[in-house]
C-alpha cells in the first residue's frame, strides 16, 4: 500500500475580520515550523473577503502552507450574482476548492449534483479538491451511515477519472459531530473511512482508493487527534473550531506529522 502523506485543512468558516485574520495568520507563520510541510499538506480555507490577502501574506514569508476557498461556483465568470468563480479563485492565489461541506448541502441546501458539477469544474481548473461527506444523526442512529457516505462518495465522484483523483481529498464529517464537542469513536470513523474507502475502489480500482487521502472533521481537537490520527484509513483532519486557534491547529498539525 502506497504511504500517504497527512493532510490536515483548517476551516474558518464564516469568522474573524481583518485585524483577526492577520494576527491568526501571523501566529501560524510563528508556530508552524516551515519543515512541517514536509511530512504534512497543510492548507486554511479563510473566507473569500481574506483568501487574496492570507495567500499574500503566506507568500511573502515563504510558507508552504496552501489556501483554500471554501465553496466556489461550478461555471465561468458572468451572470451568477454573489458567486465566486474558480478562475477568480486561481487569480489571487488559491490552490484547493472545499466542495460539499455539510453546512453547504444542509444549511444553504446543495445537492449531490450541484456538489458534482463544482468538483469536476474545480478539477478541470487544475484545482485539489476536497470533497466533504458525512451523515446525520438520524442517519447514524437509523443504521444508514455507510449508505449515506457510499452515495454521497459516488455521486459526489461522478465522472472523474481515475488520474484526477490525485487531486481529489475526501473529507469525512460526520454531521453530528460537527461544531458539537462530540467526536466519533477513533473506531467509529475508521470504519466509515473503510467504507469510503472501498467505495471509491469500487468506482476507480485499488491503486486509487489506496492512494485516496481522507480527513476525519467533527470537534477534532488536540486532545483527541492522535488517536484519530492513528487509525490507519484516517489521513488527516478538516478542522473548525480549533483552526481558529494558531496553537491547536499547530498541535494537530504536529499530532499529524
Ligand atoms: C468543519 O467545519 O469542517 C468542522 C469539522 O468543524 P469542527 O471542527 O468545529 O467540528
Amino acid at each position: 500500500m502506497p504511504a500517504r502523506k497527512p493532510s490536515i485543512g483548517g476551516n474558518w468558516k464564516m469568522n474573524l475580520d481583518t485585524a483577526g485574520v492577520k494576527a491568526l495568520t501571523g501566529d501560524l507563520l510563528k508556530v508552524l515550523d516551515t519543515s512541517i510541510a514536509d511530512t504534512v499538506d497543510v492548507t486554511v480555507f479563510p473566507p473569500f473577503p481574506y483568501l487574496a490577502p492570507v495567500a499574500g501574506a503566506l507568500c511573502d514569508a515563504g510558507s508552504q502552507l496552501q489556501v483554500g476557498a471554501q465553496d466556489a461556483w461550478a461555471t465561468p465568470n458572468g451572470a451568477f450574482t454573489g458567486e465566486v468563480s474558480l478562475s477568480m479563485l486561481k487569480d489571487v492565489g488559491v490552490s484547493t476548492v472545499l466542495v460539499g461541506h455539510s453546512e453547504r448541502r444542509h444549511v444553504i441546501g446543495e445537492s449531490d449534483e450541484l456538489v458534482n458539477e463544482k468538483l469536476l469544474a474545480a478539477l478541470d481548473a487544475g484545482f485539489e479538491v476536497v470533497l466533504a461527506i458525512g451523515e446525520k444523526l438520524e442517519q447514524r442512529e437509523s443504521g444508514k451511515t455507510n449508505l449515506v457516505n457510499i452515495g454521497q462518495t459516488c455521486l459526489g465522484l461522478a465522472g472523474t477519472t481515475a488520474q484526477q483523483m490525485a487531486k481529489v481529498t475526501l473529507a469525512y464529517e460526520p454531521v453530528w459531530a460537527i461544531g458539537t464537542g462530540k467526536t466519533a469513536t477513533p473506531q467509529d470513523a475508521q470504519d466509515a473511512h473503510l467504507a469510503i474507502r472501498q467505495a471509491v475502489g469500487s468506482l476507480h480500482g485499488e491503486d486509487v482508493a489506496n492512494a485516496l487521502r481522507i480527513q476525519y472533521g467533527g470537534s477534532m481537537k488536540p486532545g483527541n487527534a492522535a488517536d484519530l490520527l492513528a487509525q490507519p484509513d484516517i489521513d488527516g483532519g478538516l478542522i473548525g473550531g480549533a483552526a481558529l486557534s494558531a496553537d491547536d491547529f499547530a498541535a494537530i498539525v504536529r499530532a499529524a506529522s
